[in-house]
C-alpha cells in the first residue's frame, strides 16, 4: 500500500501543546501562585434542565422495548430537523426540512462536506483561521490560498477579485477573533462567489451570541446565498453540546440544481449512521421556549465575562474586538509584543493563560486571544490583576 503523503504536508499543531508546557513549568516554578485560564475554547457551564430531562427521558424509553429505537435517520429525525427549520424561520430564511442535515456537530461535517469536491479545487481561507479548515483541505491535497484578516479591514477581509478560488470558507462570529461581517459584506462574499462558480462554506458555530439585530446569524439572510452557500452550526457553544456532540448542515437544493444536496445525502447515508436518539432529543428540547430561555441565560453569562474584559482593555486603551457578539476577545499585544512575549509577560506577571494569535496564522502575531468561557468569579479575579498591573 501507499499511504496518503499529503499528511506530511500538515504542520504540527504545538500551540497548545507549547501552552500546555510554560503553564506546567511556570506552576512547578511558582506552586504557591494561582493560574488563571482565559484561553479554553470550551464552553464551561453545564447543560440546561429540559436538556437533561430530554436525554434523560429518552435513555428511559430507550429501555422499553415499546418505545426502543435502533436505526435512525442518517439525516436526523424530523422532530428535530422541523425544529431547525423553525430556528431559521425566526431569522426570515425558508428551509426545506430535506435541505437540513443533523450531524454529530460542526467539525466533522466541515472536514467530511470535502467529500463532495474535487481536489482540483482551490480554497481560500481567511488569515488568521479556524485550523480545522486548513488542515482537512491539506489532508486531501488542494491548493490553499489565503486572504488576509488584519487591523485595516477589521479583521473582516472582502472578496479581491485578482484571488481565483472554488471554495471559501468564512466564519462569522469569528473564532478567533470575535468579528462579525454585515449584510452588506456578506453579500459582496455572495455576489463573488455566485460570479466565480464557487462555494461557500459559511461556519456559523458562534451565531447565538449575536444581539444586533441587524447582523446575519445565517448566510441564508442574504439573497442570492442559496445559490452558493452551505453552512454549518452546532449545538456546541449555543447550549453547551461540546461534549454532548449534535449539530445541523444545511445544503441548499438551489445549489447546482440539487445535486450537491443529493450528493451529500448520499454521501452521509454511506459513511454515517446518524446521531443518536437520545441526543437528539437533548437538542430538541434546545430549541423549545424553555430550552432557548434557558440557554440564553448561559450566553448572557458568557457575554457578561466578556464586558468584564473589554472594559478593562478598555480603561487601559489595549486595543481589541470581539467580545460583543462572540465569546472570544481579540486583542493587540501591547508595546508591540509579539504574541508569545506578551503570553510569557502575561503568565509571569499576572498568572493569566491566554492563546497567542500567532497560533491562528501570520497575521495573527502581535496579537491575542481571550475567551469569556471562564467562571465569573475567575474573570473578575483576572481583570482585577490586569488592572493592577497595567496602572
Ligand atoms: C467550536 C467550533 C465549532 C463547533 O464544532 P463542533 O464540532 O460542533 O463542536 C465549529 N467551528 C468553529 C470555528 C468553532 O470554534
Amino acid at each position: 500500500m501507499n499511504i496518503n503523503t499529503n499528511y506530511q504536508n500538515i504542520s504540527d499543531s504545538y500551540l497548545f501543546s507549547t501552552i500546555a508546557k510554560k503553564v506546567n513549568e511556570f506552576s512547578k516554578a511558582n506552586p504557591d501562585k494561582e493560574i488563571i485560564k482565559l484561553g479554553i475554547g470550551d464552553v464551561t457551564l453545564p447543560l440546561c434542565k429540559i436538556v437533561v430531562k430530554a436525554l434523560k427521558d429518552a435513555s428511559e424509553e430507550m429501555g422499553v422495548k415499546e418505545t426502543f429505537r435502533g436505526y435512525g435517520p442518517e439525516q436526523g429525525y424530523d422532530f428535530l430537523r422541523e425544529k431547525v427549520q423553525a430556528y431559521y424561520k425566526n431569522h426570515n430564511v425558508n428551509l426545506d426540512i430535506d435541505e437540513i442535515f443533523i450531524s454529530d456537530g460542526a467539525k466533522s461535517d466541515l472536514g467530511n462536506i470535502l467529500d463532495l469536491f474535487s481536489t482540483e479545487n482551490t480554497v481560500l481561507v481567511p488569515d488568521p483561521v479556524y485550523p480545522v479548515y486548513v488542515d482537512t483541505n491539506t489532508m486531501a491535497g488542494r491548493k490553499i490560498v489565503y486572504i488576509d484578516a488584519n487591523a485595516q479591514n477589521e479583521f473582516l477581509p472582502l472578496p479581491d477579485e485578482s484571488i481565483k478560488a472554488d471554495i471559501i470558507y468564512i466564519c462569522s462570529p469569528n473564532n478567533p477573533t470575535g468579528a462579525v461581517y454585515n449584510k452588506e459584506q456578506l453579500k459582496k462574499w455572495v455576489d463573488y462567489a455566485i460570479k466565480n462558480n464557487a462555494v461557500i462554506l459559511f461556519d456559523s458555530a458562534y451565531e447565538c451570541f449575536i444581539t444586533d439585530k441587524e447582523l446575519p446569524h445565517s448566510i441564508y439572510e442574504i439573497e442570492g446565498a442559496k445559490n452558493c452557500a452551505i453552512e454549518f452550526c452546532s449545538l456546541s457553544k449555543m447550549a453547551g453540546f461540546t461534549g454532548t456532540r449534535c449539530g445541523y448542515t444545511i445544503v441548499p437544493k438551489d445549489i447546482e440544481n440539487g445535486l450537491l444536496n443529493k450528493m451529500w445525502l448520499r454521501r452521509q447515508t454511506t459513511k454515517f449512521n446518524g446521531v443518536p436518539y437520545i441526543i437528539q432529543r437533548g437538542a430538541e428540547a434546545v430549541f423549545t421556549l424553555d430550552g432557548q430561555k434557558e440557554i440564553q441565560e448561559n450566553l448572557n453569562y458568557y457575554k457578561e465575562n466578556a464586558k468584564i474584559i473589554s472594559d478593562t482593555l478598555k480603561k487601559h486603551n489595549i486595543w481589541h474586538i470581539g467580545g460583543k457578539h462572540s465569546p472570544y476577545i481579540w486583542l493587540k499585544c501591547p508595546n508591540n509584543m509579539t504574541s508569545w512575549e506578551f503570553f510569557d509577560y502575561l503568565l509571569e506577571n499576572v498568572q493569566i493563560v491566554g492563546t497567542p494569535g500567532s497560533g491562528f496564522g501570520k497575521n495573527g502575531e502581535g496579537y491575542f486571544r481571550l475567551t469569556s468561557f471562564g467562571s465569573r468569579e475567575n474573570t473578575i479575579k483576572a481583570c482585577e490583576r490586569l488592572d493592577k498591573f497595567l496602572k
